[in-house]
């Protein structure tokens, strides 16, 4: 097996690679307590070594954010921050290339994902730039008491919530940290990042962005490290007053847990298993790539992974021969090429689980239409998958799967309170969508599923403005647009005697 599968890479991303990568503690980049090596998972060689910290390393990161905080960040204008951040989105786009391999190399995602998401990172940073001088209170009449002695004037203030912890994941690396950090940035937070174990690359080159765009030290840290001890100190931390997550449900419940001791604020964007429900009336030529997608994008490993098709049964069959032959012809290989459009899993643990949802579908009875395996090559790949005749109770509708597999359930009825019953009938409220001609039914089904997003003939069509989170076990709070800024803000009320 050669290098990235023989693909060429740039001279200064292969440099970036060699490198060795460091933790960015207080605005300069430090040795840790240990170090990691991570594989690119379409070919499973070595690509990078870096530095790991613990609980040491995220409290020294956690005293340099607080000192910024305090100190000259705290101090800037909104004008003056407003202008720094565009140039964080000016570096990003000029960096682009590298970003886009980076997150390919590291997480295995086909090129065209990576471009869409470095866009989507400049387009992003550019909007919380613009929204920093939109911070706004408001004045409201002062209590009765005050106003019947005399003049009085209430107004509130909005303040940055303080020192915030980012655990980013390893799915969509470089966007996962730029959702979190644009905003908190812009709010006026200072921040230390932990991105996940698996993906360290692009948080490492944002942070070196960070630097060069004039960022005060200590603003943002970076300090890669494993769940169980980098990520344990930040969600335990007393000295930070916000963490926010994305990440598995279980591993959402632990940071609420950690976070108990000094009840700092959470945010938690967490899993899916979002519904899409096909009806007799979709048009088949948008629906057939829409709803493949909606399972196959990021190779499945997307928490808004359109992974239960209801698919009615006056479409059913058709649906079905048509998602089987837009799965049979994805090119599967390495993202660097830009033929491919599906890429490998994370890693040999990742393809293993998502192996264990195939191996329980079909021992609990549900029909393989096609996929399931391997293909004959190194990396941790997967053939996109499809399973019909599955019900209710079986595992592989029930749980999320984190991986190229979809479930297929037939249905008869029109009565919308009835298909959104199988809908919503799911731990989990992110996403979701619908596929109709008819305005009224599309309407009146989104109102029925219990979901933070529902797309209409498309899925998972989030944006920089549009605020996203989920309901139930998918997560608290939204990102995204306006509340994804009032997320990292404080309101205080202040009352004056005149
Ligand atoms: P996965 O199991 O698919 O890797 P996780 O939700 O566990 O997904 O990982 C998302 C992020 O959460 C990663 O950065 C990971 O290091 C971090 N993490 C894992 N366990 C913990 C934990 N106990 N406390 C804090 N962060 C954690």
């Amino acid at each position: 097996m050669t290098p990235f599968d023989g693909n060429p890479i740039a001279p200064e991303i292969a440099a970036f690679l060699a490198q060795s990568h460091r933790l960015l503690i207080d605005g300069q980049w430090v040795e840790g307590s240990g170090s990691h090596v991570t594989s690119d998972p379409a070919t499973g060689l070595p690509l990078a070594t870096f530095a790991i910290g613990g609980a040491a390393e995220v409290d020294a990161a956690v005293k340099a954010a607080r000192r910024a905080f305090e100190g000259p960040w705290g101090r800037l204008t909104a004008a003056e921050r407003t202008r720094l951040l565009f140039r964080v989105a000016e570096l990003l786009d000029q960096r682009a290339a590298l970003f886009t391999e980076l997150d390919i190399v590291d997480n295995g995602m086909p090129r065209f994902i990576s471009e869409l998401t470095v866009a989507n990172c400049v387009e992003m940073t550019d909007y919380y730039a613009g929204a920093v001088m939109r911070i706004e209170g408001t004045t409201t009449p002062p209590p009765r008491h005050l106003a019947a002695l005399g003049e009085a004037l209430t107004y509130t203030l909005r303040e940055p919530v303080g020192v915030g912890g980012m655990i980013i994941p390893w799915n969509s690396p470089l966007a996962m940290a730029i959702l979190k950090l644009a905003p908190a940035l812009a709010a006026g937070c200072t921040l230390v990042v932990k991105p996940s174990e698996e993906t360290p690359l692009t948080a490492l080159a944002l942070g070196q962005v960070l630097l060069d765009a004039g960022l005060p030290p200590g603003v943002v840290n970076v300090v890669n490290g494993f769940g169980a001890d980098a990520g344990a100190a930040i969600a335990a931390h007393p000295g930070i007053d916000k963490v926010a997550f994305t990440g598995s449900t279980a591993t959402g419940r632990r940071i609420v847990e950690a976070a108990l001791g000094n009840l700092k604020k959470v945010s938690l964007e967490l899993g899916g298993k979002s519904p899409v429900v096909v009806m007799p009336d979709a048009d088949l030529a948008e629906a057939i790539p829409g709803v493949a997608m909606a399972t196959y994008f990021l190779q499945g490993q997307n928490c808004m992974a359109g992974t239960r098709i209801f698919a009615h049964a006056a479409i059913h069959d058709q649906l079905v021969e048509g998602l089987k032959a837009f799965s049979e012809a994805m090119v599967l290989g390495h993202g660097l090429n830009p033929a491919t459009q599906q890429g490998p899993l994370i890693s040999a643990t990742q393809l293993a689980r998502v192996k264990s949802h195939i191996e329980s579908a079909l021992a609990e009875g549900a029909t393989l239409v096609t996929g399931g395996q391997s293909p004959d090559r190194p990396g941790h790949f997967l053939q996109p998958t499809i399973f019909t005749d599955t019900r209710p109770n079986m595992r592989i509708q029930r749980e999320e799967i984190f991986g190229p597999v979809m479930a297929i359930e037939r249905f008869e009825t029109d009565d919308l309170d009835a298909i959104a019953t199988r809908a919503n009938d799911s731990i989990y409220g992110l996403s979701g969508s619908v596929w109709t001609r008819d305005l009224s039914t599309a309407h009146r089904l989104v109102r029925r599923i219990h979901s933070g997003h529902v797309s209409i003939n498309c899925h998972g069509a989030v944006g920089t403005n549009i605020p996203f989170g989920g309901t139930r076990q998918s997560g608290w709070g939204r990102e995204f647009g306006r509340e994804g800024l009032d997320a990292w803000l404080e309101t205080k009320a202040v009352t004056a005697k005149l």
